[in-house]
């Protein structure tokens, strides 16, 4: 008989002299909030936040500069407890990759505090040593970009060895011998879990070590960690958890690792529904990693099983829009063609990389049936056009806040001229087009294309389709008119 009970009863917490309860993930969960680091509200924080984050922690962290970046920014250590079981931890080798980097941060507040889960702590500080490598990719942070200043994907740099980010990552794992590693990543926001409707909100991997994909003590255990730690997220992310491939790649960072000997867990952040800023995510990657801790101090997570492992579904890629708009009719020639459209958004960086405002596409066009989608709609067999310009150019932004959008967009206005004063994250957040005076307009219904669109039913408008979002007028009017409102107010 299997015991499978572990994750659910994490230990026992002293209070008082007599009293002792027990405390469960879900106590983590719910305590979140109170350790959640102010001082990082969204994903794209750059090197500065973090730096000050660490030079402020108290004592008991021991923080260290390895070395630093191309650009020649610190990069840190931050270790925490005296047991023999040395878990290292390194997050961001991706520089647009920063969920994990959050939920550090999170984490260094929760050992700081001195609360009820004090003796949950100091049991997994005397049985484990944490080190923690926040942001291993700062200059790739700083442009909110993949790869390092060299233009070097850190990720395949494991054997060569060029770069002083890998450099330090292979040193730190070496000088630990560390017997945990914890790849922290984000992944595409457009896979699903497996074949389902279900976006890959948190992925896994116990990456494997050779082409064969052998499966050693060492890989095993990641993988019965992994068990625990999917047993934890399907009581918050039901069906919401995938496997990342697991094809052997010789110059990557977790396969090595594995190789070397420490047992490897990638975590790869996904998308979720309402969660573009993935601070629910960055919640639950709290969660798993202090459960995961605690299951490492108790070895817990021997009696997990590696068929429970393989149960898990693989990512499938590119399977999710942000945008589904099912069954509309758009016009060529004269003719009429029923079609399904998909959107995705691109995040356009504003200067300095500390902000963003999205841009539509269409990513795929035709018989979508395959597809999911965030948004999904079907319109059956409603047509779509060209929206049209309103006649007056306005001189300034501020002058907009006179327009009723309602009105507008009811006699088949999309798009509205101005000359000064348009900031591209404001006017993507309204529910018509804002244009320059001599922009040109994205009209046609194409592959790559953002096109602006009246939709209409029997002749009569039924909504607005705008960089990528659907507006009806009978269920959306309110929101319609607060977007509006919000940018001028
Ligand atoms: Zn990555």
């Amino acid at each position: 008989m299997r015991l499978s009970i572990f994750f659910s009863f994490l230990f026992f917490v002293q209070l008082g002299c007599a009293q002792q309860k027990t405390v469960r993930y879900t106590d983590l969960y719910k305590a979140h909030g109170q350790y959640l680091e102010e001082r990082i509200k969204d994903r794209r924080f750059k090197h500065r936040d973090i730096t000050s984050i660490v030079h402020s922690l108290p004592q008991k962290f021991k923080v260290k500069e390895l070395g630093q970046s191309i650009e020649g920014r610190s990069i840190y250590s931050v270790s925490i407890g005296s047991g023999p079981i040395k878990v290292l931890l390194w997050s961001q080798m991706h520089g647009d990759e920063p969920t994990a980097t959050m939920a550090i941060m999170d984490i260094f507040n929760f050992f700081k505090a001195s609360d009820e889960f004090d003796r949950f702590k100091e049991r997994i500080l005397e049985k484990v040593t944490l080190v923690f490598v926040p942001m291993l990719n700062p200059d790739g942070a700083e442009r909110y970009e993949r790869r390092n200043a060299l233009g070097i994907d850190l990720n395949r740099d494991a054997v060569r060895l060029q770069t002083p980010e890998a450099k330090i990552l292979k040193g730190i794992r070496d000088q630990l011998d560390a017997d945990w590693g914890f790849n922290l990543h984000d992944q595409s926001r457009y896979y699903s879990a497996g074949s389902t409707p279900y976006t890959a909100s948190i992925s896994f991997l116990a990456p494997a070590f050779n082409y064969n994909k052998d499966i050693n003590a060492v890989r095993g255990d990641a993988m019965k960690l992994i068990v625990g730690m999917n047993r934890i997220l399907q009581k918050y992310i039901p069906g919401k958890v995938a496997k990342y491939s697991d094809s052997f790649e010789p110059r990557a960072f977790g396969d090595n690792i594995q190789k070397w000997g420490t047992r490897t867990i990638l975590i790869e952040s996904g998308g979720l529904e309402d969660d573009l800023e993935k601070q629910y995510l960055r919640k639950l990657h709290f969660v798993i990693l202090l459960s995961s801790f605690d299951a490492i101090a108790k070895g817990w997570y021997k009696n997990e099983s590696i068929k429970d492992y393989k149960r898990i579904p693989f990512n499938r890629s590119s399977r999710f829009m942000d945008l589904l708009v099912r069954e509309v009719q758009i016009e060529r020639n004269g003719d009429w063609y029923t079609v399904d459209l998909g959107f995705r958004n691109e995040e356009i960086d504003t200067e300095g990389a500390t902000n963003f405002y999205p841009k539509a596409g269409i990513s795929d066009i035709g018989d979508l049936s395959v597809y999911y989608a965030y948004e999904d709609v079907n319109l059956n067999g409603a047509k779509a056009y060209e929206g049209e310009v309103y006649q007056k150019t306005f001189d300034h932004w501020s002058e907009l806040a006179r327009i009723n959008p309602i009105e507008l967009i009811k006699r088949g206005i999309s798009s509205i001229r101005v000359r000064n004063g348009i900031s591209a994250i404001k006017a993507s957040k309204l529910p018509l087009q804002i244009i320059n005076e001599d922009q040109t307009r994205n009209k046609q219904v194409r592959l790559g294309g953002n096109p602006t669109l009246i939709i209409k039913k029997s002749n009569v408008v039924s909504h607005i389709l705008v960089n990528g979002r659907l507006f009806s007028l009978k269920k959306d009017s309110q929101k319609i008119q607060e977007l509006w409102n919000a940018q001028f107010h």
